[in-house]
C-alpha cells in the first residue's frame, strides 16, 4: 500500500489581525507511489501555462466525442457571455452514456444505488443506454421537444440520473430542484423557467420513513395558467397520492411501450444544457445558465484530475444530491463522462444507524470520497469510535466541497477516514463556475488543511484589494476569476442585466465571486467565506470562518458558528454559537462548568488568533441553522445576536432550529 507522507507540524504565534493570521505549516507531500501513479502530471500546468486555450481545446477532444468537431476554441466578443467551442456538435448523454457501451464496456456498473431502506439496484452502462433511451422516448411522446425545461423534483434514486440524462438526449433543459424544498419555492422556480413538464416520485424514504413528495407539486401546481402540461411520476414508495387525470402520467406506464432506441439530438456546444437555481443563501433564487460543450469539458476534466479516477477500478462516491451543482458535475456528467463506477445513496447519515456511510463504503469498496465538511463536522460529533468499526481501507482519495473546511475537521478527515496516507482535495468552486476552479491536484500538490490551495491548470484567478490591485502575500481581499473558463455560467436565465451587476460590475472585465480570499506566503489561496459575513471589530477585519477554525480546534467543540453583532464600543462584537462533541454535551447543562467553559474558549481563541478575535458571548446550542445544502446561514444568527426578530427562515433545512436557539438565548444560563 502507500508510504506515510513526510509531515512537518510546527505551531506558530498567531496575532490579532486578519492579515496576519495564516501561519498554517502543516504540509503533507503526496506519497511518490500516488505521485507515480497520478493522472495529473506537472506536464499539465506547464502546457496550461504555455497556451491557455490550446490547453482547453486539448481538454475538449479528449474527454469529450464530438460529433462535427470544433475549429474555434473561445469566443469573448459578446463578454461577458462566453462561447466556447462553438461551432462544434455533440450531446450530453451521448457522452455520458452510449459512447461507453460502443467502447465495449457496457457491461460496467454505472450505478450502485442503495436505498435508505437498504434495497439496491445496480445498473450498468448498457442499462443506462436503454433507460435513457426509453425515457427520452416517453418524455418525446408528451410532448418534450429541444429547448423545452423540464422540471425535476425527485429523491435521488436511479430515475433521477435517467432523467437528467434523457433530457440532455433531447436537448430539452432540465432545471432540477431539491426534493427538501417547498411547494413554493418549486412553484417559483417552474415560474421563472416557464416549464412545460415535471419529473417527480410519489415519495422517497428520509429518516427511516415514507415521506411524499407528489402533494408539493399539486400544491405548486395549483395557480391560473399554469405553464406545466404533464407530471411524470415515478414510483418509489407505493403510497397514495392525488391523481390529476390527463396531466399526470405513471413513469413506468410512460416507458412501458417506449422504444429502447432514441437517436441523440446533436446539438451545438452552446446549446443551454440546464439552468440550476442556486440555494438562496443571498437573496432571491437565480436561475444560473450552463451550456453544452464548454460545461462538460470542465466537469470532466476535473473529476478525472481532481480525483484522480481510473474507470476500471476505482469506485467512486459524491454524497452530494443532484439538487445541488455538485450532484450535477460530480454525480453525474463528469463521473459518466469518464466511464466511472459510482454509489448514490437515497438517504440521510444516520438512518438507521450512524454508521451507515461507512458500512456502504466499506460495502463497495469506496476508493474516492467527495463530501462536504458539515457531514465531516458531525462525524467528528458523533465520535470516531463509529467509523473504526468499518473498514475503510479502500479509501485512496477525499474530497471536500461546499464551505471551508476548517483545518481540525481536515486533519480528522485525513486522520480517521483517510488513515493518514488518502490525499485530501479541498474544492473551490460554485453553481456559477459549473466546475471545480480551485483545489490541489492530488500527486503533484503538498496539501495544507483548510486551504484549497492552487488554481486548476487553465484558471486564472486571483485575490484583490477594494481597488482591484493583487494582494501581497499574507493579504486578504476579494476572489476573482481573471480569465474565463469553459464552464463558466452563460448568464442568469431571463435576466441578463442581473448577470453583469451581480458577476461583472465590481470589478471591470473580471468574475467577482462573492467570497473573500487570502493569500499565505506560498502563494496559496484560503478561501475566508462571503464577503458579507467578514466582521470589522475595533477597525479590524476578522473572518468568521478563522474564529469557527479556531473554535472547531477546541478539543469540546464539534461545530460552530461565528457572526458580528452591533456592538457600542467595538463597532462589531464576535458572537459565537457553538455545538459540544457529544461527550461534553453534559456540561452545558450545569451553570457553572458552562462558565468554565466559556472561559476557556474565549482563552482558546485569544489563544489561536489574537485577543481581539475573543467572542464577546457564546452560546452552546444543540444545532445550527444550516440550508438544505448544509451551509450555515449567519444571517439568521445575526438577527438572533443583535436580537432581532428572525427573518426570512423558509430556506432552511430545519425551521425549527432557530426556535431551540432564540429559546436558548433568553434563558440567562446559557449565556
Ligand atoms: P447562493 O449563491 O444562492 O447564496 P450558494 O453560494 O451557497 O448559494 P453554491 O453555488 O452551491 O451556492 O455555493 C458556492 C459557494 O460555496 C462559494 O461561493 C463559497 O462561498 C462556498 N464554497 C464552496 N466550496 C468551497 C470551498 N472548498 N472552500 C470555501 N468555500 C467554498
Ligand atoms: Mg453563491
Amino acid at each position: 500500500m502507500m508510504m506515510q507522507p513526510e509531515v512537518s507540524v510546527t505551531h506558530n504565534d498567531t496575532q490579532a489581525t486578519l492579515d496576519n493570521m495564516l501561519h498554517e505549516t502543516r504540509s503533507f507531500p503526496p506519497s511518490p507511489q500516488f505521485a507515480a501513479q497520478a493522472n495529473a502530471q506537472p506536464e499539465l500546468g506547464e502546457s496550461a501555462a504555455t497556451d491557455r486555450l490550446a490547453f482547453w481545446a486539448t481538454q475538449a477532444r479528449t474527454h469529450l466525442t464530438w460529433k462535427t468537431p470544433f475549429t474555434q476554441t473561445l469566443d469573448w466578443s459578446q463578454a461577458p457571455v462566453a462561447r466556447w467551442f462553438a461551432d462544434g456538435t455533440l450531446n450530453a448523454a451521448y457522452n455520458a452514456v452510449d459512447r461507453h457501451v460502443l467502447a465495449g464496456n457496457g457491461d460496467r456498473v454505472a450505478l450502485h444505488f442503495e436505498g435508505e431502506p437498504g434495497d439496491t439496484a445496480t445498473y450498468t452502462y448498457n442499462d443506462l443506454q436503454r433507460e435513457t433511451s426509453r425515457t427520452a422516448n416517453a418524455l418525446a411522446a408528451l410532448g418534450v421537444t429541444s429547448g423545452d425545461r423540464v422540471i425535476i423534483y425527485m429523491p435521488l434514486i436511479p430515475e433521477a440520473v435517467i432523467a437528467m440524462l434523457a433530457c440532455a438526449r433531447l436537448g430539452a433543459i432540465h432545471s432540477v430542484v431539491f426534493g427538501g424544498f417547498s411547494a413554493e419555492a418549486l412553484r417559483s422556480r417552474i415560474l421563472d423557467a416557464d416549464a412545460a413538464i415535471v419529473i417527480t416520485a410519489d415519495g422517497s424514504y428520509r429518516r427511516g420513513s415514507a415521506t411524499a413528495l407528489k402533494p408539493a407539486v399539486d400544491e405548486a401546481l395549483n395557480m391560473d395558467n399554469c405553464p406545466v402540461r404533464h407530471v411524470l411520476v415515478v414510483r418509489r414508495t407505493g403510497q397514495d397520492i392525488a391523481w390529476t387525470q390527463h396531466r399526470d402520467v405513471w413513469w413506468h406506464d410512460a416507458l412501458a411501450d417506449a422504444d429502447t432506441f432514441h437517436e441523440p439530438a446533436w446539438v451545438d456546444a452552446e446549446h443551454p444544457l440546464f439552468i440550476l437555481y442556486t440555494s438562496g443563501t443571498t437573496g432571491k433564487p437565480k436561475g444560473i445558465l450552463h451550456t453544452t460543450g464548454g460545461y462538460l469539458t470542465q466537469a470532466a476534466f476535473t473529476h478525472h484530475h481532481v480525483f484522480d479516477l481510473k474507470a476500471d477500478s476505482d469506485v467512486y462516491w459524491c454524497t452530494a444530491d443532484v439538487g445541488w451543482v455538485t450532484g450535477h458535475s460530480y454525480v453525474v456528467y463528469g463521473p459518466l463522462i469518464n466511464g466511472a463506477t459510482q454509489v448514490i445513496y437515497e438517504g440521510t447519515p444516520d438512518t438507521p444507524h450512524q454508521g451507515r456511510w461507512w458500512e456502504i463504503i466499506d460495502k463497495y469498496n469506496v476508493t474516492i470520497l467527495y463530501t462536504a465538511p458539515t457531514a465531516i463536522r458531525t462525524f467528528m460529533k458523533w465520535g470516531e469510535h463509529i467509523p473504526q468499526q468499518y473498514n475503510l481501507d479502500s479509501l485512496r482519495v477525499l474530497g471536500s466541497v461546499g464551505e471551508s473546511i476548517n483545518p481540525e475537521a481536515w486533519m480528522w478527515y485525513r486522520r480517521v477516514i483517510g488513515k493518514d496516507t488518502a490525499p485530501i482535495v479541498d474544492t473551490w468552486w460554485q453553481t456559477e463556475t459549473g466546475a471545480i476552479m480551485i483545489s490541489p491536484l492530488p500527486g503533484i500538490t503538498a496539501t495544507k488543511p483548510g486551504s484549497a490551495q492552487t488554481p486548476l491548470p487553465g484558471i486564472v484567478a486571483d485575490v484583490v484589494t477594494d481597488f482591484g490591485e493583487p494582494v501581497a502575500p499574507g493579504g486578504g481581499g476579494y476572489l476573482v476569476l481573471s480569465e474565463p473558463w469553459p464552464s463558466m455560467l452563460r448568464g442568469i436565465w431571463g435576466d441578463h442585466q442581473r448577470f453583469v451587476d451581480t458577476y461583472w460590475s465590481r470589478f471591470t472585465g473580471r468574475y467577482f465571486a462573492g467570497d473573500g480570499a487570502k493569500r499565505d506566503d506560498d502563494g496559496d489561496i484560503w478561501l475566508m467565506g462571503r464577503v458579507d459575513d467578514v466582521m470589522n471589530i475595533s477597525g479590524h477585519r476578522l473572518s468568521t470562518m478563522e474564529i469557527e477554525s479556531a473554535l472547531v480546534s477546541h478539543p469540546k467543540v464539534a461545530e460552530a458558528a461565528v457572526v458580528g453583532a452591533t456592538d457600542d464600543t467595538t463597532g462589531q462584537a464576535v458572537v459565537a454559537f457553538v455545538i459540544l462533541r457529544e461527550e461534553f454535551a453534559a456540561a452545558a447543562a450545569n451553570p457553572e462548568t458552562l462558565d468554565a467553559l466559556h472561559a476557556d474558549l474565549r482563552g482558546h481563541v485569544a489563544h489561536e488568533i489574537g485577543p481581539i478575535a475573543k467572542p464577546r458571548d457564546i452560546l452552546v446550542v444543540p444545532e445550527l441553522p444550516k440550508t438544505r445544502s448544509g451551509k450555515i446561514m449567519r444571517r439568521l444568527l445575526r438577527d438572533v445576536a443583535e436580537h432581532r426578530i428572525v427573518g426570512d427562515a423558509t430556506t432552511l433545512a430545519d425551521t425549527s432550529v432557530m426556535d431551540l436557539i432564540t429559546a436558548k438565548l433568553s434563558t440567562p444560563a446559557s449565556r
